[in-house]
């Protein structure tokens, strides 16, 4: 089993006389930077004028140019959007990147994917929440904590993992627990979770059984139901108690049949599918595809999010969502969930 640290085993201390950057105050951002304050740490904020500005202002932070706290900061947390973060840190951050200083990310796949090169001489970690940065401030508020994973990319001071646990402790990390990876293991192990099963394979997973009854002529109200609403209750149960919990608490025909159909849905053939993604992945052929559609501004993005949102199974659950605004009205601030 891997090591997991808890508080008792962190000390604080190496980041009490320092300042941090938090670059960003998104989903993560806003966590990091109350969490870190509370935690009596000194935190600027850096940030083009702008919605998150005014936020982090009126939050109480001293908000700064990207450049000007990256100058100010011994510790610099760049939580923008992965696709902008190679900009950013070319003009406004690496300028101010002298010997010494820490760069830290929530996400490896700039660094792995060589899209920012720091200089040899700073520390490079990552300090990476396994929740949205709403659960990671409210489980805060409430003395709890996310999990976390640390990583050490370049240790140029010889502290950089002592101060990766440290930040992890001080946004809630070790109330829950922190766990030791790499760049390469985050990266490539989160990517092929969003491809494969969280975003992807869901998704089509439930388009498929969705489209399977209406083409044979059911309501698709009925089969919006069955195959996507229902979902978060599985869900839900796998989370409490894994496989098993859930199979407990589905009746025995639901498990009977789950033990029947399963493989021919997720057969052999799935599993080389997404040994394909995974290769994708691991020789970077997924990530330079990403990029490049960036840099053309996201034609196959913006198209291929077009059609999907005209669906049938979409047009339907708008509907149907009107009609239940309990589930309208928690998925608000869920929808930066899926942004990591
Ligand atoms: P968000 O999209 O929620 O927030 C981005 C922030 O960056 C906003 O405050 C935005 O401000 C600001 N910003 C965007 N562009 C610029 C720019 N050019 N200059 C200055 N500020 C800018 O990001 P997330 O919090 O979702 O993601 C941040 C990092 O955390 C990513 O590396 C992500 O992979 C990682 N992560 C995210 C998780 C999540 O659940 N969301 C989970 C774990 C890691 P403005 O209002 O001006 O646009
Ligand atoms: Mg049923
Ligand atoms: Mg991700």
């Amino acid at each position: 089993m891997a090591k997991v640290f808890y508080n008792g085993d962190i000390n604080e201390a190496v980041l009490q006389d320092k300042t941090v950057a938090v670059v960003g105050y998104g989903s993560q951002g806003h966590a990091h930077s109350q969490n870190l304050r509370e935690s009596g740490v000194n935190v600027v904020i850096g940030l083009r004028p702008g919605k998150s500005w005014d936020k982090a202002e009126e939050d109480g932070f001293e908000v700064l140019t990207v450049r000007e706290a990256a100058a100010k900061a011994d510790v610099i947390m760049v939580l923008l959007p992965d696709e902008y973060q190679p900009t950013t840190y070319k003009n406004e951050i690496e300028p101010e990147l002298t010997e010494g200083k820490s760069l830290v990310f929530a996400h490896g796949f700039n660094i792995h994917f060589n899209q920012v090169v720091p200089p040899e001489n700073v520390d490079v970690f990552m300090v990476a929440p396994k929740g949205p940065g709403h659960i990671v401030r409210r489980t805060f508020e409430d003395g709890a904590g996310v999990p976390a994973l640390i990583a050490v990319y370049q240790d140029a001071t010889g502290n950089a993992k002592d101060l990766a646990l440290a930040y992890a402790k001080q946004i809630g990390g070790g109330r829950a627990g922190i766990l030791e990876t790499t760049f390469q293991e985050e990266t490539e192990t989160d990517l092929f979770g969003e491809q494969a099963v969280l975003c992807g394979g869901t998704s089509a997973l439930v388009k498929a059984g969705f489209e399977t009854l209406v083409e044979a002529g059911y309501q698709p109200e009925v089969a919006y139901f069955e195959c996507l609403h229902e979902l978060k209750l599985i869900v839900d149960l796998m989370y409490e108690g894994g496989l098993e919990g859930m199979r407990y608490s589905i009746s025995d025909t639901a498990q009977w049949g789950d033990f029947q159909a399963g493989p021919r849905v997720v057969t052999e053939d799935t599993k080389d599918a997404m040994r394909g993604i995974l290769s994708d992945i691991q020789t970077g052929k997924f990530a330079k595809g990403w990029i490049l559609e960036n840099q053309a501004n996201r034609p196959e993005f913006n198209a291929t999010n077009d059609r999907e949102n005209k669906h049938l199974i979409e047009e339907v659950g708008r509907e149907l969502r009107e009609m239940m605004p309990f589930v309208k009205g928690r998925s608000k601030g869920v929808v930066g969930s899926a942004k990591n």
